[in-house]
């Protein structure tokens, strides 16, 4: 084994292409926030060929030889160590790359780039036939790459892979029969109810103004750093990062009509953003800079939005504040009416509308038919009615047409296979990491109950945030909490919080 020194130096030409690889993909990143907030119209086609360009420039630098022959010098750093992360994440993006032959890559990318259009013009006419034929293709070249990443034990691992390390199918599918057991029955009880239209304070004129100004102040308590970031308006929130935690910037969009979008959007992405300002600045240009999973990034996104955010106990705080900035809407609100409505259930067809006890079963739904769909138990053209079935089955619910119902969402179109399930495993991850965080500062709810963060803000820098994506989410979770990922602190969650709030 090479001492520390010995081996820093021999990382080094190793860790000067990483950087320069990072800064590739950090360009592309400022071009994507750019076509999202302040680009004209008049600009898509050069954009698309300038994101191309650097696209491809990264990928054949990823898969160069140097970069080979550089992974091989590099060797076996410390175990544990930083440099040991490094190498393990760079050598896992190489062998990822470059197990794909060029030729399926190239195809993947031009099925999703025709999938994309098609599936546009198949949501407007609502019509299904237009855009089945495309999902057939994607799902043969979805198997084939999963074939060549390679698998133990089911196909859907490989892809499930790509976006949260690790995880597993089987594991998966524990954790949403879990989710399905507990809240199918819950979510009857509750429908079966009077409807109270609980929701309705937070339907009228809202000023755009002023609910961004709220919106600021809420996440600057929360720890959002405006020295590293800045907030814009875009069609679809995100938050995006450049390479470190210098430049993390997010967005939202507003509608005058209606509270809950902007100011849930922007908890929502102020939760991703504050992960990526606390990662340890030395990592930055490096592979361990930014978050290490989608589930265990949106871990905190939700944490923020739903934890915090739809509390009783920051809205004893924040309310008084809220109500005098909106005193024609909300004035005659009272705090109890107001922490109803933002927590109705209302099970819908629409996923991204969902609130957060149906949440999951949209995306269980999903899981189940990409498994059938992935093992040929499935055919595009049955995707529909299997669709609808489910939707029936779990929520009571049947779209009104396939544009509202098998349609709704962009994934599959884009390729993105495995994607859908990092959002319940972010909610999982997120009430784990909030009760751990309260255990050891039992204080947590009154802080917050009195505008304050700091104690979380600071158990999450330190136990999750500062490492970046040095530990796979296993690891790190397991680090921070003691115990591996688990889903019966949030199903604990759900039964109290919706429990208390229907009486059930
Ligand atoms: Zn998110």
């Amino acid at each position: 084994m090479v001492t520390g020194e010995a081996q820093n130096q021999a990382l080094r030409p190793l860790k000067d292409r990483l950087a320069i690889l990072s800064d590739v993909r950090a360009a592309s990143a400022v071009l994507g926030w750019d076509q999202q907030t302040y680009m004209p119209p008049g600009g898509v086609a050069a954009r698309a060929e300038q994101l191309a360009t650097l696209g491809r420039l990264a990928h054949e630098m990823l898969v160069s030889d140097e970069t080979g022959t550089l992974l091989d010098a590099a060797g076996d750093p410390d175990p544990g160590s930083e440099d040991a992360a490094i190498v393990r994440l760079a050598r896992r993006d190489y062998e990822r790359a470059t197990k794909l032959p060029a030729r399926l890559v190239a195809e993947t990318s031009r099925a999703s780039s025709l999938a994309q259009p098609a599936w546009e013009e198949s949501r407007a006419a609502s019509d299904w036939s237009l855009f089945a034929p495309h999902l057939e293709k994607i799902l043969e070249l979805q198997r084939e790459t999963a074939g060549y990443l390679g698998y133990e034990d089911h196909p859907y691992d490989a892809l499930l892979d790509l976006y949260e390390p690790q995880a597993k199918t089987a594991w998966l599918h524990g954790v949403f029969e879990e989710l399905r057991a507990a809240l199918v029955p819950m979510i009857r009880e509750i429908s079966a109810l009077p409807d109270e239209d609980r929701s309705r304070p937070l339907y009228g004129s809202y000023d755009e103004a002023e609910q961004e100004r709220f919106g600021r102040e809420v996440i600057s308590a929360f720890g959002y750093d405006w020295t590293r970031g800045r907030q814009d308006r875009a069609v679809h929130p995100f938050c995006t990062v450049f390479g470190g935690p210098g430049d993390v910037r997010i967005t939202t969009r507003f509608d005058p009509g209606w509270l809950s979008p902007a100011l849930f959007a922007t908890f929502h992405e102020a939760g991703h953003a504050t992960y990526e300002q606390n990662v340890d600045p030395s990592y930055a240009r490096t592979p361990l800079a930014g978050g290490v999973s989608m589930g265990v990034h949106e871990s905190q996104s939700r944490l923020w939005e739903n934890l915090v955010g739809r509390s009783r106990a920051f809205w004893s705080f924040y309310y008084p504040g809220l109500q005098k900035t909106f005193p024609e809407t909300l004035g005659a609100v009272n705090p109890e009416a107001f922490y109803r409505a933002i927590n109705e259930v209302r099970p819908s067809e629409i996923r991204v509308e969902a609130d957060e006890l149906t949440y999951n079963l949209h995306i269980l739904l999903r899981f189940e038919l990409e498994l059938d769909l992935l093992e040929g138990n499935l055919s595009a053209s049955e995707l529909p009615a299997a669709w609808n079935a489910r939707m029936e089955e779990y929520l009571g619910v049947t779209p009104e047409n396939d544009a509202k119902g098998v349609l709704q969402d962009v994934h599959w179109a884009a390729g993105l296979f495995g994607y859908f399930p990092t959002y319940t495993i972010g909610n999982v991850l997120a009430v784990q990491l909030y009760e751990a965080a309260v255990e050891a500062h039992p204080d947590i709810p009154e802080e917050i109950g009195r505008g304050e963060f700091g104690a979380l803000r600071g158990w999450l820098r330190e136990n999750v945030h500062r490492h970046g994506s040095r530990y796979d989410p296993d690891e790190l979770i397991e680090r921070a909490t003691g115990r591996p990922p688990d889903a019966t602190p949030y199903l604990s969650y759900l039964k109290a919080k919706f429990g208390d709030l229907y009486g059930l």
